[in-house]
C-alpha cells in the first residue's frame, strides 16, 4: 500500500491501473504508464521547512513524493544529492549570467541513472524479489549491478557489444551476469525482455518500467530546492530513450502541483546529430521514427526511444527547444566543461551542455535567464572519447634543461 500513490495512467488512451509490479505498461492499449500522487495527501505530510530541514543528502529525502511502498528498506548507497555549482567562468564563455551545472557524474556508480536503479531495487527487493534485470547502453546497466549489490540483489545485464570497456569492467566488479549481445541497442532490449518474461526477473528497462523515470525526478527536485524553491528557466537535459527528459518534467511539475515553486523551467531537449529521432519528431510535428545510431556518444545512441511518448509530451508541455550537436561539437564541450569548471563528462553527459552552447550562439536563451545544464554521466567511464579530444601531455626528460622549450 502506497496511501500517497493514486494509481497508474496509461498516457495515451488515459486508461486507470493499480500501481504494482505486475503491470507495467497499459492492459488497454500497450501504452507507457506514468505513476499519479494524491498531491493533497503529500501536502499534509510535508512542505518546504520540513524539507529544508531534513539531514539526509540523498534522494530518498523525498520520499514522500516516490513510489517506495511503507517499511520499504532502502539502498545503503548513496545515491542524489549531487551538487549544483554556479558555472560563472562557463558562463562568461557562453554569454549567460546565471548558468549552472548540476553534476550527476558524482553518483555513486557515476550517472544519473542511479536515481532509477535505487528505486528498481528497493522495489524489487520489498516485493521479495531476488533478482533483477535490464538492458542497456551501459549506465542502466552499471547502476542496477552497484545497485543491486548494495542491496543484495542479483543481476542480469544485457548490453550492446559496443557498450564502452570501462562501463562493461563495472558491471564485472559487481558482481553481475553480464551478457554482451552481438546487434544493436534495439537487438539488445528485445533480448532482455524475452528474457525476463521467461525467468520473472524484476524489470529495469527504463523504457516501460514506470517507477524509474520517478526516481530520476529526484534530480529536480533537488534543483529546486538548491536554489531554494525558484524553478529555473531552462533545464538542459541529453535524450536517449526519454526517460530522463520525461523524469525532469515530472519532479518540477510535482513541485508545481505542490505549490513549493510558481514557475515550471522550458525544457532544452538536446540531442546527437547521428540519432535524433525525439528532436526531429517535434521539429516536423510528426510521430517518431526510427533514425540509426550514428554517435560517439553511447548512452544516448537510441535509435527507436522505448519512452519517446512521455519524453515529446514532457517537451512540449514545457514549450520546450530542441537543439542538435555533432559529435565535435559534444567533445569540445567536453572540453569546454572541463576547463572552465572542474567537471568531467563522458559524452551522453555533456551533451546537455554542448545543446546549452549552441543554443545560446543562436540566441534562444536570454543572457539573465536561470539555466541549469544537468551533468548526466562522468568522464572516466569512457576515457577512449575524452582522449581524442584532450590531447597529448609534453613528453620531457627528468631534468630542468627541459624548462627554455616546456614551459
Ligand atoms: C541514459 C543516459 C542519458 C539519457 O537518458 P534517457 O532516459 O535514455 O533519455 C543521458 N546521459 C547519460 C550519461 C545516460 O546514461
Ligand atoms: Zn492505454
Amino acid at each position: 500500500m502506497m496511501k500517497h500513490v493514486i494509481g497508474a495512467v496509461c498516457i495515451k488512451c488515459g486508461a486507470e491501473h493499480e500501481a504494482n509490479d505486475h503491470t507495467y505498461t497499459c492492459t488497454k492499449c500497450g501504452g507507457i504508464l506514468d505513476i499519479q500522487y494524491d498531491y493533497t495527501y503529500i501536502k499534509s505530510q510535508l512542505n518546504r521547512e520540513k524539507l529544508i530541514s531534513r539531514n539526509d543528502d540523498s534522494m530518498w529525502r523525498y520520499r514522500e513524493l516516490l513510489p517506495i511502498e511503507e517499511g520499504s528498506r532502502l539502498t545503503p548507497l548513496r545515491v542524489g544529492w549531487s551538487p549544483l555549482y554556479r558555472a560563472e567562468k562557463l558562463g562568461e564563455w557562453l554569454g549567460l549570467r546565471n548558468l549552472y551545472i548540476k553534476d550527476d557524474g558524482l553518483n555513486p556508480t557515476g550517472s544519473l541513472k542511479d536515481r532509477a536503479s535505487a528505486i528498481a531495487v528497493v522495489r524489487a527487493h520489498h516485493a521479495g524479489m531476488r533478482t533483477v534485470a535490464c538492458s542497456s547502453t551501459g549506465n542502466a546497466a552499471s547502476s542496477l549491478a552497484g545497485n543491486a549489490a548494495a542491496m543484495g540483489l542479483e543481476s542480469f545485464i544485457f548490453v550492446p557489444e559496443r557498450a564502452p570497456k570501462g562501463k562493461v569492467a563495472q558491471l564485472m566488479i559487481f558482481g553481475a551476469h553480464v551478457i554482451s549481445v552481438k546487434g544493436t541497442y534495439e537487438d539488445t532490449f528485445r533480448l532482455s525482455a524475452e528474457a525476463i518474461e521467461k525467468w520473472g526477473w524484476y524489470n529495469r528497462n527504463a523504457a516501460i518500467n514506470p517507477y524509474l523515470s520517478e526516481g530520476k525526478k529526484t534530480v529536480s527536485l533537488e534543483i529546486a530546492e538548491q536554489l531554494d524553491f525558484k524553478a529555473p528557466d531552462y533545464v538542459a537535459v541529453s535524450v536517449g530513450d526519454g526517460c530522463t527528459i520525461a523524469g525532469v518534467w515530472k519532479g518540477f511539475k510535482d513541485l508545481y502541483a505542490l505549490g513549493f515553486i510558481d514557475t515550471l523551467p522550458r525544457l532544452i531537449s538536446v540531442q546527437a546529430e547521428g540519432c535524433c529521432p525525439i528532436n526531429r519528431a517535434i521539429e516536423t510535428n510528426r510521430p517518431l521514427e526510427r533514425m540509426e545510431e550514428n554517435t560517439l556518444a553511447d548512452s544516448i545512441a537510441v535509435g527507436v526511444p522505448r519512452n519517446g511518448e512521455k519524453a515529446l509530451r514532457a517537451i512540449r508541455e514545457s514549450q520546450g527547444i530542441t537543439v542538435v550537436v555533432s559529435d565535435d561539437e559534444i567533445l569540445a564541450a567536453m572540453r569546454l566543461l572541463g576547463a572552465t569548471s572542474g567537471v568531467f563528462g563522458e559524452p551522453a553527459g555533456v551533451t546537455g551542455t554542448a545543446g546549452v552552447k549552441k543554443a545560446a550562439e543562436q540566441g534562444l536563451i536570454p543572457e539573465d535567464a536561470v539555466v541549469v545544464s544537468l551533468v548526466t554521466g562522468n568522464g572516466l567511464k569512457d576515457v577512449v572519447s575524452a582522449q581524442r579530444i584532450a590531447g597529448e601531455p609534453r613528453y620531457v626528460s627528468p631534468d630542468m634543461g627541459i624548462a627554455d622549450t616546456a614551459f
